[in-house]
């Protein structure tokens, strides 16, 4: 009884400060990443995301055909733009981007999109793809169709997630990502909201929509809750060094938003399928370009070319 009374009164203190008991600080040896199991003990479960994804160890799936998109070509009625203390988190309002297809059992719905980022463009993302760490990451957290958030998390296919790589290249603002990003002043501190105009969500995407990871995992902050599947696509997405120069200029209070990455979890017994044929040992793919000519065709015409040879 009393542990629960002690438990309750921390927690409202906590919620009188306006503060979480977590954070993304890997130093914070009480809140940080690695402490979120003490008090979320989901977060120390064995579908956990992020992960670190080894392209080699991956397995091609032919169910994970192209998504259907709907509405994504559309502009959505609101676009809520917040600074959630940690992040930038988009809150998509009415006319719901609809996602299918790509092996998915079920429909989802946009509900929110949001970035990670690090203090460099070193790092940032939250997946590794063969031990590359990108300057960032952009979740497109969706839905199950018909659900509400609670049912949605409650549910181990309750939520889809589509994850971009984005790479920090150069000088040029990438302009779609650009609709967002020069209203960041109007977000500048934590809890700041502002309603931004809408814009066309698919131009956030890659082009090459095709070729993506596909994962079993979680949700990435606390609780954890295991009920997502997620999608990371091949092909990164590239935004200027000043696009990621003006992320890490926004505030909680007095601090600067300087990374918010949930490091790597264990993979456990999960497996993550890819949704292209990879190159095979003989070098035949239906994928490579160039030459598409085996080891063993190579083999035979030189065995042919020796024989003829002593004839
Ligand atoms: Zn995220």
């Amino acid at each position: 009884m009393a542990v629960i009374l002690i438990t309750t009164l921390m927690l409202a203190l906590v919620a009188v400060q306006g503060e979480r008991n977590w954070n993304f600080d890997n130093t914070d040896a009480v809140r940080g990443p690695s402490h979120w199991k003490d008090s979320y003990p989901g977060c120390g479960g064995k579908r956990q995301s992020p992960v670190s994804i080894k392209t080699d160890e991956s397995e091609q799936q032919s169910e994970l055909e192209e998504f259907v998109l709907t509405n994504y070509d559309n502009t959505v009625p609101s676009l809520t733009l917040t600074n959630n203390g940690d992040r930038v988190k988009v809150l998509v309002n009415g006319g719901k981007p609809k996602l299918s297809g790509g092996g998915l059992g079920f429909a989802y719905e946009m509900s929110q999109f949001h970035f990670h980022w690090s203090t460099n463009n070193k790092r940032g993302s939250e997946h590794k793809i063969d031990d590359d760490e990108y300057a960032g990451e952009l979740h497109i957290g969706h839905l199950k169709q018909g659900s509400n958030a609670a049912d949605a998390y409650a549910d181990p296919q309750g939520i889809a997630i589509l994850a971009v790589l984005l790479k920090a290249g150069g000088s040029e603002d990438h302009p779609a990502y650009e609709k967002i990003f020069q209203y960041l002043d109007k977000i500048e501190n934590a809890s700041n909201e502002y309603e931004m105009p809408s814009f066309v969500l698919r131009d956030l995407l890659p082009s090459n929509l095709h070729k993506y990871y596909r994962y079993n995992g979680s949700r990435a902050e606390p609780p954890c809750e295991e009920a997502a599947i997620w999608t990371i696509f091949h092909e990164p997405v590239t935004l200027s060094d000043n696009q990621f120069e003006r992320l890490r200029q926004l505030k909680n209070k007095d601090k600067f938003l300087l990374h918010n990455n949930r490091p790597v979890a264990p993979l456990y017994d999960r497996k993550i399928y890819i949704s292209w044929r990879k190159h095979s040992k003989e070098g035949v793919a239906d994928n490579c370009n160039g030459l598409k000519v085996s080891k063993s065709f190579i083999i035979t015409v030189v065995i042919m070319a020796f024989l003829k040879q002593l004839t």
